[in-house]
């Protein structure tokens, strides 16, 4: 790693040369696109982040859940910088390759299930979330689809359909794509009846909603996430997947797991799907797969993946050379240095120190997540109230020290957690120090 991996605090955060940048980046790029954090990144490796002015942050977000294999993996840059040399592009649809291929095979046989399976490769989650809906209508020839409040699936006229929360990802960019039928995720937390009945309740809800409001035998797919990304880190009760999987296949409705945030070892195990024995008929994944660069696969049943017409799937840049040059370094390293198992060692000391956090301060509601996928809650103490400007100023308090930390949550209060997977303990400990003290001084102020 060339990256010392070390926190260094050189300036202000974000510091002059970063503060320079963002001015161009205002005058030059859409008003549209906004930043957490508007430090300029330099370079990048392991769990370290290394700006213009020299400032070198902890990675406690990943790129939104994407290198965690670490950033500039050694693996999936020695593989990029081999294929970028050989060729860059023929386009898979026009004149193949074997790498396409090879990613395709390590998706069969990684994701959850001994069934016969086929891929197809895309350039982003939501692309392949389009494509699973695809691949679910063709195969059912039905055309109604489910999805669950907080959830998110992407920014794509059907994805922003399928995403439950209208700040910012569908203020004024109606109207959406039909079909999409929205029912209560199981959220342990906000269950208005308590955690204790939310699997039966929420089972009970979802059943009665898809029959009474879409129909079996018109819906195509029921979408989730095992454990909501964007939503805020929401995990269902134990049972509650299980059931919807069980009675999807009871129907003939494809159960498509989204795991595009939980997927390859984020969670402790390679799919979060995993952990409750749920064996979806399509899964989709993207971020985590490629170490960084643009990829994503739809995985699935052979029997649905293989009724789609010749040429119905596909893009220019779909399954890009480079790109799964780097999902074959990525999946390497996950396998050599047993990442599985290092999102369980990060939990193992995340979660301790966390509910330690929750116990100093009512503002934290609630402690979540799985693996290297952590979260916590924050509302006004006392309450189940939102706190999202307490959110925010303890985000940017970590940011203020040098620690990279991501929100989310449909009410903006969430502080999520998704460190690189290979991050070493010391920096795990020192950006854990670091959110302690900004919890302490956000509180007090
Ligand atoms: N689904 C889930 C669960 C996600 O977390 C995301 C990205 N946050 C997407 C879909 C969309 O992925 P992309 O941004 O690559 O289109």
């Amino acid at each position: 790693m060339t990256v010392e991996q070390k926190r260094v605090v050189a300036t202000e955060i974000p510091g002059p040369r970063s503060v320079e940048l963002h001015a161009r980046k205002n005058a030059a790029v859409s008003a549209g696109v906004g930043t957490t954090l508007p430090i300029y990144v330099e370079r990048a490796g392991g769990a370290i982040v290394v700006d213009v002015d020299g400032n070198q942050l902890i990675d406690f977000g990943s790129g939104i859940a994407v290198t965690s294999v670490g950033n500039a993996a050694p693996r999936v840059v020695e593989r990029v910088r081999e294929q970028v040399a050989d060729f860059t592009h023929t386009c898979f649809m026009v004149t193949p390759y074997e790498e396409y291929v090879a990613v395709a095979e390590l998706l069969n046989e990684l994701t959850p299930g001994e069934h016969e399976k086929r891929s197809a490769l895309f350039n982003s989650g939501a692309e392949a979330v389009e494509n699973a809906v695809k691949v679910a209508r063709s195969a059912t020839g039905r055309s109604a689809v489910v999805a669950f409040d907080h959830a998110y699936h992407g920014r794509t006229n059907l994805t922003m359909a399928l995403t439950a929360k209208n700040m910012p990802y569908k203020h004024h960019f109606g109207p959406f794509a039909g079909d999409v039928y929205r029912v209560p995720m199981a959220y342990p937390y906000r269950w208005p009846t308590g955690p204790d009945n939310c699997a039966d309740e929420a089972f009970a809800t979802f059943v009665e909603m898809t029959h009474a409001q879409v129909g079996e035998d018109n819906c195509a797919a029921v979408l989730i996430e095992p454990i909501q990304g964007e939503g805020g880190f929401v995990v269902p009760p134990p049972g509650f997947l299980p059931r919807v999987a069980e009675w999807c296949r009871e129907h003939g409705i494809v159960f498509i797991a989204d795991e595009i945030q939980t997927g390859f070892c984020r969670t402790g195990d390679w799919f979060a799907c995993e952990a409750e024995g749920v064996v979806p008929d399509l899964i989709t994944t993207a971020k985590g797969i490629a170490g960084g660069l643009p990829l994503a696969a739809v995985t699935g049943r052979a029997d649905l993946m293989d009724a789609v017409h010749s040429g119905g799937l596909g893009g220019t840049y779909g399954g890009n050379p480079v790109a799964c040059a780097a999902a074959l370094g990525a999946i390497e390293t996950m396998r050599e240095e047993d990442l599985v198992g290092a999102a369980r060692r990060i939990e193992a000391v995340m979660r301790p120190r966390l509910a330690a956090l929750a116990s100093r301060h009512p503002a934290i509601g609630d402690v979540r997540g799985r693996g290297a996928m952590l979260a916590v809650e924050l509302v006004e103490a006392g309450t189940k109230n939102p706190d999202p400007n307490l959110t925010a100023a303890v985000s940017r308090a970590c940011h203020a020290e040098g620690l990279i930390t991501l929100t989310a949550g449909t009410f903006g209060n969430v502080l999520r957690f998704l460190p690189p997977l290979v991050i070493g303990a010391d920096l795990l400990a020192e950006g854990l120090d670091i959110l302690d003290a900004a919890f302490a001084a956000s509180a007090a102020s």
